[in-house]
């Protein structure tokens, strides 16, 4: 049995029975990389020190020191989130040499759990992008099919995890970046509610729709991973607690009960036949274990594309403007001030991150900004104000995570608009700061699909709980792809 293929549980019980140590958990995850990274490039870097921090732990428990309980276990991080010392380049090559002088609140906790950070994964540049393709160190590949995207943006983690190089990442999703790779790469992954999760160290994208979330094989994984990084945060001023914690050992999870809804606009053209099939399969499933189900209405939901895509440029124009050649990462270094930021941010910038930020520069500048961005945050409002309503009859909402399985790479790579559509079913829940977690619900031609169960604030022991028992109604989550 590999370190990776087990539970976080497992894992915990065979340390603390004396059958497994930490070393060989991370040694198993750095043999794990050095197999098969050269295929998927999930992984930009791996930290050495990570044995040295694992023999720490071991050393700590056998003289009987109460560990966190994370203890031992190796985690990857994607590329926008800040390890002391490691690079965090946002896979954009203007942060090619940027060096993190401090630890991420999410890390800070991670490390406080006993958790060891093992490697830093691959990304769309800026977390722009729904495949990974747009990141300056190469395209991640899916580890189902190599010549397939692993989704975007955080398609390292996600692969990192496919793949067993690990069994936990870290991701972030201001649009779907964790639960799109998630669904195409066959794992779990929670966009947690806006203001869970400290974003402090978190290189921005969008300040209002960012979040930072786990990645596991299990939901149980995922949760116990959500608990140590979850909670209010001083360096966040939007983080709220105290929290009502969701402890997956003490629950039994169960669905008896749960009102399921199904949004009509969501199920139409344009979606995959199987994928849609797989969905409603889940749906049974888990109205046979208890759940009702129910036809619901997110009227505004046909403007979600458009609004997204106004908001996120915006605030990632105005987030993006720091880097200037003068104060991080690459610089042109002419002697002319001007010159330099524009050959700085002409040279370090790729395509994506280009066409973003005059997008947003252009919906925010005099005379456009009422018609776009102010237009849009009206919209943000009516799109939020249909989860209201809905949550008034249903406790979670059940969509496709995207509208169809892993495409070929270099397929939408030259069509931005068709990119942007893969977050059709993503987007949503980041505009209205709702949770929502995917998770996988079976497979079209050999690929994954993933189910998305959306909640009301904070109710992320509702998704849970619902996908914990999905899990232990369904094997998809047990199947691995052959490497
Ligand atoms: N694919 C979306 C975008 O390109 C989402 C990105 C994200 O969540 N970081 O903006």
């Amino acid at each position: 049995m590999g370190a990776t293929d087990m539970t976080l549980r497992e894992a915990a019980a065979r340390m603390a029975a004396g059958e497994r140590s930490s070393e060989e958990l991370v040694r198993t995850s750095l043999g794990r990389i050095a197999a098969v990274n050269e295929k998927v490039n999930a992984v930009l870097e791996v930290d050495s020190h990570a044995i040295d921090a694992a023999r720490d732990i071991d050393r700590r428990r056998k003289e009987g020191e109460e560990l966190g309980p994370l203890a031992g276990i190796p985690v990857a991080v994607k590329d926008n989130i800040l390890v002391r010392g490691w690079r965090a380049s946002a896979g954009s090559r203007i942060l090619e040499t940027h060096t993190a002088a401090y630890d991420a609140t999410v890390i800070a906790r991670l490390r406080e759990a006993g958790a060891i950070p093992v490697a830093r994964t691959n990304m769309d540049e800026f977390a722009m992008g729904s495949s990974t393709e747009s990141s300056h160190f190469g395209p991640t590949r899916n580890p189902w099919d190599l010549d397939r995207v692993p989704g975007g943006s955080s398609g390292g983690s996600a692969a990192a995890v496919a793949s067993g190089m690990v069994s936990v990442a870290l991701g972030s999703d201001t649009g779907g970046s964790v639960r799109q790779p998630a669904s195409l790469c066959g794992v779990v992954g929670l966009k947690p509610t806006y203001g869970r999760v400290s974003r402090y160290g978190l290189i921005a994208l969008a300040s209002s729709l960012d979040q930072v979330g786990p990645f596991a094989r299990t939901v149980e994984d995922a949760a116990i991973l959500m608990r140590a990084i979850e909670g209010e945060d001083p360096r966040d001023a939007t983080t709220v607690g105290p929290l009502e914690t969701y402890v997956p050992e003490l629950d039994q999870p169960s669905v008896k009960g749960l009102r399921i809804g199904l949004p009509k606009e969501y199920f139409v053209e344009g979606m995959d036949p199987r994928v849609k099939a797989g969905v409603m399969d889940a749906v049974r499933a888990m109205e046979a274990a208890g759940a009702t189900a129910e036809e619901v209405s997110l009227p505004h939901a046909r403007y979600a594309l458009a609004t997204y895509y106004l908001v996120m440029p915006a605030e990632a124009s105005s987030n993006l403007a720091r880097f200037d050649g003068i104060r991080y990462g690459y610089s042109a270094g002419t002697p002319s001030l001007r010159e330099t930021y524009e050959m700085s941010r002409g040279e370090g910038f790729g395509e994506e991150a280009k066409r973003r930020i005059m997008l947003g520069a252009h919906v925010l500048s005099k005379g456009y900004a009422e018609a776009y961005y102010r237009q849009a945050l009206k919209a943000r409002t009516l799109i939020r104000r249909d989860f209201d309503e809905a949550f008034k009859t249903v406790d979670v909402i059940a969509t496709p995570t995207s509208p169809c399985a892993a495409w070929r790479m270099g397929e939408k790579s030259a069509d931005p608009l068709t990119m942007y559509l893969a977050d059709i079913y993503t987007i949503s829940a980041n505009l209205a700061g709702i949770p929502a977690l995917s998770l996988p619900c079976g497979f079209s031609d050999g690929l994954p699909i993933g189910l998305q169960l959306m909640g009301r604030p904070f109710s992320e022991a509702t998704l849970f709980r619902a996908g914990m028992t999905y899990q232990s109604l369904t094997t998809w989550h047990t199947l691995t792809p052959t490497l």
